[in-house]
Order: structure tokens, then C-alpha cells, then sequence
């Protein structure tokens, strides 16, 4: 058995965590650069207001609702969903963090009429330490599991328990095929050209049909339907084969200065990311351009890609590669919007050959570039390299970001938070 653990309109709820007044009031949280409406409380959606909306479309409609609107504030959303993930690992042997929401607990082995409460204890549990609200669906598949948690979001206790055959076959014939977990807009649209419109009418087709036209992918979400599971916990998360830090400019930037400061702060944080998985990049690519969506000014756009003799991981020698590609790339007289980095073709951090003159392997800066990290992880600009700036000129627009609550001690007494003994940490 699986049980789904999904936190409700998770980046609304964490801006309510630390702030009661914004209880029963609706909440939206913006994009990056305060665009668009990324998530929304119940009561946002109650007023109608779509996601990924343009907040500026909207603008009557927040204000006349007093909707309380928010910054993406990433640091807070992070380090509340790992609370809520220690919380929902003290419950089950194995668990798979699958979004930064969203967490698969194998719960196979508890008998049946324990499940009901235990999804209860870990709802009761998570809202205790970190005050996230979550839905548990419980099923025998993965699949089966996410519309359990679907049909626990319509629930007053927000726990949906999916096992009796009679109760499988009601849940599947009210659920649309699009609305499966692996089907895409793609096949929803093919098998309703085919008459096949809800989960319980894929069921129904003969298994070589569905593998003829939809692949093995297809039959294995068939199956799962049914009962069988065919897709299992994913405990270790696969390091990633590339990361990319990229942003779009509040205000864009024309300047060759103020594009080194942006490109080496993202290339620092690329840095810590490989050193966190304990690679290091062959390759680093550094892009930039301009609005493609203002057709009345000169667009530009190019990137470059530079080859890590050796491969690093180190902070100073990824910067002073990504710079250089940069300064390449860099044509004056244009108004750049966006900037980013990409580093590729990983190699383990222990197999970094030991040239006689490459400085930036040696133990000593292997050890600076750890209590870097360490003082960074505190508090996340004490060490910076001279290149990244201030960053003051081509920072992200966050006209209504929320404190770091919960992983900066000066923001912790912020205005409007008047209920910080009521949060326990869980460690
Ligand atoms: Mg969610």
C-alpha cells in the first residue's frame, strides 16, 4: 500500500504559517518578478481567480477581496518542506519526496483498519510541527493513490482511504482519463477521440490496444488502475545531469558590470549545487538576451560554451570561466532581460585528476569552498566572490516578499508575527 501525502496550496499555506492575521483571508503568490499567480489559498480560488494569471489583470479583483499577495519567497517554501518530509519519514520505512509538495509513504504491512487512523496521526502530526495542512490518499498503487489524495482534498478530513474493489470502480468511473497521474494532454485527447472517457473506460480496453497506441507507458498506468502495482518507491532521488540557474531581470540591464555580477552570482550558486552532489561540471555555458517580446527594440541573443580543464566544482574557476564567456558574448548597446548559467557533463568529485598546476583541486581549496558553504548555508550571502556585487541593480522584483522566518534569525521578529511559540521544530 501506498499513501500520497500532498500539502494543500502549499506556498499559500507557508505564508500563513508565520502569519495568523492572514488566516480565512485569501492569499496568492506571484511569480518570479511578481507576474503571475502561482498559488492561491481556498479562499483565493473561491473568488475565482485563475492560476498563472497575470496579477496586473487582476488587479481590481485582489484589491476590492483585500487578497494579501506575495514574492515567491523560495527559502521559506524550501526549508518548510523539508519540516514537513522529516515529519512524514518519522511515519513509514521508505519514503519518495516526489515534489516539493508531494511525498509517496510505503505503508504496506499495516493492517487495514489501522490505515484510516494512521493517515490521521500523520495529518495531525505534520499541521503540529509545521503547521502545513496535508491530504492523505491511501491505494494499493501509486497511481490509484494520487486520486485517492484527490478525492481526500473533497473531505472534511482531507483522508481518502481507496482499497474495496466496488469503491475503486466508483472513484474510476468519476475520474476523466486527463485527470490520471501519467496520462498528458496528448493521449486524454486520443482515447476520448475514442470514446474512452473516464479512468474506468481506459480500463476496459484490451491490454494490446493500449500498448500499441500508447505505449508501455500506457498499459503500466492500465494496470496500476486496476490494482496491480507496477511503479515502485523511488527512494533515492537521481543526481541531476545538468543544473541551470537562470533569472529574468526586474529592470533590464545594459551594462557589462552589473551582467558580471548576475552571471557570477548564478554560476556560485551552480557551484554549490554540484558540490552538494558531489560532482564536478566539464562544461559551463553562459547565456544572455534580450525581450524577445518587445518588437520595437534590437534583439540579441547568444551564449558560449566553455570546456573545464579540469572539471571543477570550485566557485572561483567556474566564475572566472563563465565571465570570460560572457565578456565574449557581451555586445553593448542592447537592453539584456535575461542572463543564466548552465553547467553540464558531471564527473564525481573523486575522480577530478590532480594536475600539477591545477590550484583550484587542491585540498586547501577543496576545504575553502566547504566553510564557504557552511557560513552560506546559515545565512545565505556571508562569503561572496568580489565579481557577484551587490546585486542591486539587476535583482529579482520581490516588491512583497515575506521574512525568512524559519532560516534567518534577524527576519524572525518581523511585523505581523506574533505567534512564533506556537511553532515547534522537528528535527
Ligand atoms: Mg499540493
Amino acid at each position: 500500500m501506498f499513501a500520497l501525502a500532498d500539502c494543500n496550496n502549499f506556498y499559500a499555506s507557508c505564508e500563513r504559517v508565520f502569519n495568523p492575521a492572514l488566516r480565512n483571508r485569501p492569499v496568492v503568490v506571484l511569480s518570479n518578478n511578481d507576474g503571475c499567480v502561482i498559488a492561491r489559498s481556498q479562499e483565493a480560488k473561491q473568488l475565482g481567480i485563475r492560476m498563472g494569471v497575470p496579477a496586473f489583470q487582476i488587479e481590481k479583483l485582489l484589491t476590492d477581496h483585500q487578497v494579501a499577495i506575495f514574492s515567491s519567497n523560495y527559502a521559506l517554501y524550501g526549508d518548510l518542506s523539508v519540516r514537513v518530509m522529516n515529519t512524514l519519514a518519522s511515519f513509514a520505512p521508505s519514503i519518495e519526496v516526489y515534489s516539493i509538495d508531494e511525498a509517496f509513504l510505503d505503508v504496506s504491512g499495516i493492517r487495514e483498519e489501522e490505515l484510516e487512523p494512521l493517515a490521521r496521526r500523520i495529518r495531525q502530526t505534520v499541521l503540529k510541527n509545521t503547521g502545513i495542512p496535508v491530504g492523505i490518499g491511501i491505494a494499493p498503487t501509486k497511481t490509484l493513490a494520487k486520486l485517492a489524495n484527490r478525492m481526500a482534498k473533497k473531505t472534511r478530513e482531507a483522508v481518502f482511504i481507496l482499497r474495496k474493489e466496488e469503491d475503486i470502480r466508483k472513484v474510476l468511473s468519476e475520474t476523466s482519463v486527463s485527470d490520471i497521474w501519467g496520462i498528458g494532454n496528448q493521449h486524454a485527447r486520443f482515447l476520448n477521440q475514442h470514446g474512452m472517457v473516464s479512468a474506468l473506460d481506459l480500463t476496459a480496453a484490451p491490454d494490446e490496444w493500449i500498448r500499441k497506441n500508447m505505449t508501455v507507458v500506457g498499459l503500466r498506468t492500465k494496470k496500476e488502475l486496476e490494482g496491480t502495482p507496477c511503479i515502485s518507491l523511488e527512494e533515492m532521488v537521481p543526481d541531476k545531469k545538468a543544473i541551470c540557474t537562470s533569472r529574468s531581470f526586474g529592470v533590464p540591464q545594459k551594462e557589462l558590470q552589473q551582467l558580471e555580477e548576475a552571471v557570477a552570482t548564478f554560476t556560485v550558486r551552480c557551484a554549490e549545487k554540484l558540490r552538494q552532489q558531489h560532482s564536478a561540471a566539464t562544461k559551463i555555458m553562459v547565456f544572455i538576451h534580450t525581450n524577445a517580446f518587445r518588437a520595437d527594440q534590437p534583439q540579441y541573443a547568444r551564449n558560449r560554451v566553455i570546456t573545464l580543464s579540469p572539471p571543477t566544482n570550485n566557485s572561483i574557476a567556474l566564475v572566472k570561466a563563465a565571465v570570460a564567456g560572457l565578456r565574449a558574448i557581451f555586445r553593448k548597446g542592447y537592453l539584456y532581460k535575461k542572463a543564466g548559467v548552465i553547467v553540464t557533463d558531471f564527473v564525481p568529485e573523486t575522480e577530478i585528476q590532480q594536475e600539477i598546476f591545477a590550484v583550484q583541486a587542491s585540498p586547501r581549496m577543496k576545504k575553502l569552498m566547504e566553510s564557504v558553504d557552511k557560513l552560506n548555508r546559515e545565512n545565505k550571502t556571508t562569503v561572496k566572490i568580489a565579481t557577484q556585487g551587490s546585486g542591486r541593480d539587476w535583482k529579482l522584483r520581490q516588491e512583497r516578499l515575506s521574512p525568512g522566518y524559519s532560516t534567518r534569525w534577524g527576519e524572525i521578529m518581523a511585523e505581523g508575527n506574533c505567534e512564533i511559540r506556537a511553532y515547534s521544530y522537528s528535527i
